[in-house]
């Protein structure tokens, strides 16, 4: 019997591609049992990196989410630059 693995974002990993990553919860518990000072990150399986540590598990799948997309405001190269369809669209 193998444990279902729950994938915890869509987005794929920002360093190896894998869209394979999980939901890890951090923290510790009081004698009674009670959960105290929770954490959750989202981990890839293959690499093993990690998004943001945050409060609450939504939160942790946005950070990660938000890792793996580049940030619009800032000049990257664009693998879909319009000079691959100038040769498509040749004059004459
Ligand atoms: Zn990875």
């Amino acid at each position: 019997m193998t444990k279902p693995f729950v994938i915890a974002s869509k987005v794929p990993c920002l360093h190896c591609g894998s869209p394979y990553n999980f939901l890890v919860c951090h923290g510790g518990a009081r004698l009674d049992g009670s959960p105290v000072n929770l954490a959750y990150q989202i981990s890839c399986k293959k690499c093993r990196a990690s998004g943001p540590v945050t409060k609450t598990a939504p939160e942790a799948v946005k950070g990660w989410e938000h890792r793996a997309e580049p940030r619009f405001d800032e000049l990257l190269p664009d693998p879909l630059s319009d000079f691959e369809f100038e040769e498509g669209e040749a004059t004459g």
